[in-house]
């Protein structure tokens, strides 16, 4: 590993200043140091920010939720509020990594962390994202995990992230502070397509630092799912993944929210699907139909083709199970969760 300078920033203002010169924000270094160690990564100075004070999760007036930056994936998979209001959340975080990992990882490093397409950590392979205009490997090689959706002739690695395919389902955004100010960014445009630079991940500027993630209030995502299919039951990156959130009444879909992880670029939200499905009969029939319109401008190669199928029957078996279950407006009654009953631990079982 290559020599870096390295400084746990005692308060925001301190990190921000180091991050203005050109510092790396470390979190959990469970993505960052691993590519540090591989020589991808090759930052000169790292600037810790786990001991500012962005560790918090408060409620939001009117019901929505703010995450802090440095929260522990673990802790916000536990947390009874994330729990009972967005089930999709915790969801995908349990199956985003291993224990070992949650208990580091934190929120805005996940939301970093870097593409696990294998040549882009191979010297001896070509890419784009790793040294631009060297070209792409995978567009010859292997490119069985690789996205269909978001694709460029330049780059066509999957987004790794699950926890953000629950949140650009769940309307998230992210608050961002610099030495120049504070701005907000939904999450659906925090990531950006390859196009012709794949190296340009985020619309992040240089000098901004992540320091939460809002969730608003959401009565849809008390009824809401993660379900991700991969090569082996657990600790494994997703082949595709689903992030849904949906409202029937009289058998007619009234609210819905839909996301999709392993088959694109950057964490997908399918606003096309959603459109399709709102205010249809909650039938397989209506879920087919709005899958398909979804995954219509799909790309794709020899080796990754079975996504297109793979993740529309993973959609249609997600919302089928939603749709089966109670109502949210029956579950909100007498479910209404406080951040007292969050304190008092009458609801489910930690992770
Ligand atoms: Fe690099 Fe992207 Fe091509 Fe993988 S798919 S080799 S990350 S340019």
């Amino acid at each position: 590993m290559r020599p870096f300078g390295y400084l746990s920033a005692p308060d925001l203002p301190t990190a921000l200043d180091a991050v203005a010169a050109g510092a790396r924000p470390l979190g959990g270094g469970t993505n960052l140091v691993d590519l540090m160690r591989e020589d991808v990564e090759r930052p000169e100075t790292l600037v810790d920010v786990t001991a500012l004070p962005l560790a918090g999760m408060d409620e939001l007036p009117g019901g929505g939720l703010r995450i802090g930056a440095v929260v522990r994936n673990s802790h916000l998979a536990a947390d009874r509020l994330v729990r009972s209001r967005y089930p999709v959340l915790a969801q995908a975080l349990l199956a985003g990594a291993s224990g070992q990992l949650r208990n580091m990882a934190t929120v805005g490093g996940n939301l970093l962390q870097r593409t696990r397409c294998p040549y882009f950590r191979d010297h001896a392979a070509s890419c784009n994202k790793r040294e631009p205009g060297s070209g792409c490997a995978a567009l010859g090689g292997l490119h069985r995990g690789m996205a269909v959706l978001g694709t460029s002739e330049h780059c066509i690695a999957a987004h790794p992230s699950d926890m953000a395919v629950a949140l650009v389902a769940l309307d998230a955004v992210v608050e961002v502070q610099s030495v120049r100010g504070t701005r907000r960014i939904p999450l659906a445009e925090l990531h950006r397509p390859p196009g012709e630079t794949p190296h340009v991940e985020t619309r992040l500027a240089a000098d901004e630092l992540i320091t939460a993630v809002e969730l608003p209030a959401l009565p849809v995502a008390r009824t809401s799912r993660y379900r991700k299919v991969r090569d082996r039951a657990s600790f494994a990156f997703a082949l595709v993944s689903v992030a849904a959130a949906l409202e029937v009444r009289d058998g007619e879909v009234v609210d819905v929210r839909l996301a999709l992880g392993g088959v694109a670029t950057t964490p997908w939200r399918a606003r096309e699907a959603e459109r399709l499905l709102l205010r249809a009969p909650a039938t397989d029939e209506t879920f087919r139909r709005a899958a398909a319109a979804e995954l219509a401008p799909a790309v794709a190669r020899p080796d990754n083709a079975f996504k297109i199928e793979l993740v529309q029957r993973t959609v249609v078996a997600t919302l089928r199970q939603l749709a089966t279950e109670r109502s949210s407006a029956e579950r909100a009654d007498g479910t209404e969760r406080s951040s007292a009953e969050r304190a008092d631990g009458t609801e489910g079982g930690a992770a």
